[in-house]
């Protein structure tokens, strides 16, 4: 059964976009001076430009000569949530302050070639809602809405002294997802399809950023992972995707049936076959793993053991490239600046993918992650509208897609959603 598409507003009525190279994201070769066609925002045709046919089909026509044609970009790991500012500054906003800026974010998200994102723990269900009904632009969401973890781990805000920081305290935030039995998992995972989840998200590790917790510490355990996977299988299914940091975190989330793991910067051969064996998904938002500390403000050891994580992390992705793991486009961003999602394209390079790989990884990759491959992810009959356009060749200087100004038109669902240079209007 494949997952619910998240609606958004779609162009009525036929748009023909003319003579761009089309990159179709299924890792086909480029097609020279393209066409496709859209029919209510879905795609009815794509392929080499047709010569005298439709030519009085009505409709809007973007001439696109010298431009590259590809399919909207999915983030499968974002927080949207998390607005730029200093934490006490920020909780002293007023709640519509934080979500007129979480709708700013959504915005440049999409602009900078997102059309669907997949926002694993902040969210709440009402901005997707808002997106849908056109109050607000933004990438297609898919949300986890908050994460598992046991008391003390990665999804539990709580200090030591019983406070909680100033983060965890924004208004609209949703619960944390915190469990320690069987019981707790049960109702939390319950709790969390009733209120709108599209997947559901376990930390198996600890995390670098949590208050309590260490990356090397154990989380949720094989058979509550497994226990989720039972639990969303009696409501139709839902991927289970896993934060994990170590090898044997990971072990637990494969074996308990997650679809994917975020990050992955441990992995031993072993746990690299097993993933290979099923089919398990890497997302490693190498644009978190790759941030560089300022040497000038950072003590020294600090910086050290970062470089260290890196070099363990960058191995450890390489391998499973290697072996053939699966990859999809995640960033993390949130935890980093919004807007420079495809900065991630040129990381997945420097892994060892090629540049039609990455592109591959961020677009139909991320939709099968998703399981909304038979609607987007691709330039394909039937899929929606979901297209980017730029000048850059991404075959040949993918590392300047980081850059949001690359990206000179998107449409959502045949809308034209940003045009840069007024080429819809011409
Ligand atoms: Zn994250």
């Amino acid at each position: 059964m494949a997952a619910r598409l998240p609606h958004t507003p779609s162009e009525q009525g036929g748009v023909r976009l003319l003579g761009a190279t089309l990159i179709d994201g299924t890792g086909a070769a480029p097609v020279a001076n393209s066409e496709v066609e859209l029919r209510d925002g879905v795609i009815v045709y794509a392929g080499p430009r047709r010569v005298g046919a439709n030519s009085d089909a009505g409709g809007r026509v973007i001439h696109l000569p010298g431009s590259f044609l590809m399919p909207g970009f999915i983030d499968a790991h974002v927080h949207l949530s998390m607005v730029p500012g200093d934490p006490e500054e920020t909780r002293a906003r007023f709640p519509e302050e934080h979500v007129l800026a979480v709708a700013g974010v959504l915005r440049t998200t999409l602009l900078a070639g997102v059309t669907t994102a997949r926002d694993l723990d902040g969210l709440t269900a009402g901005y997707r809602n808002a997106i849908a009904r056109g109050s607000s632009l933004g990438p297609r969401l898919h949300l986890a809405i908050a994460m598992l973890s046991p008391t003390g781990g990665h999804a539990d805000p709580v200090r030591s002294n019983g406070s909680l920081p100033a983060w965890a305290t924004r208004p609209g935030m949703p619960e944390p997802g915190v469990v320690d039995t069987d019981d707790d998992v049960i109702r939390m995972v319950r709790i969390l399809l009733r209120a709108g989840a599209d997947a559901i998200k376990v930390s198996t590790s600890g995390g670098v950023g949590s208050p309590t917790d260490d990356p090397n510490d154990v989380g949720l355990s094989q058979s509550h992972v497994a226990l989720v996977a039972h639990l969303v299988a009696e409501r139709g299914g839902r991927p289970i995707t896993a934060h994990a940091l170590t090898d044997a975190a990971v072990r637990s989330a494969v074996l308990g049936g997650a679809a994917s793991i975020e990050h992955g910067y441990d992995l031993s051969d072993e746990t690299i076959a097993l993933m290979v064996e099923r089919g398990t998904v890497l997302v490693p938002t190498l644009s978190t793993l790759l941030r560089t500390l300022d040497p000038a403000t950072t003590p020294a050891d600090v910086v050290r053991a970062r470089v260290l994580r890196q070099e363990r992390g960058l191995d450890s992705v390489r391998r499973a490239v290697a072996a053939g793991v699966p990859l999809a486009l995640g960033t993390d961003a949130g935890v980093h600046p919004h807007g420079r999602n495809l900065a991630e394209l040129a990381r997945l390079v420097e892994v060892g993918l090629t540049p039609a790989e990455a592109l591959r990884a961020g677009t139909l990759g991320g939709a099968e992650l998703l399981d909304l491959d038979t609607h987007i992810g691709s330039i394909e009959v039937g899929k929606q509208g979901d297209l980017v356009v730029t000048t850059v060749d991404p075959l040949r200087a993918i590392g300047e897609l980081a850059d949001a100004d690359t990206i000179r038109m998107v449409l959502q669902a045949g809308r034209v959603v940003k045009d840069l240079d007024g080429l819809a209007s011409a």
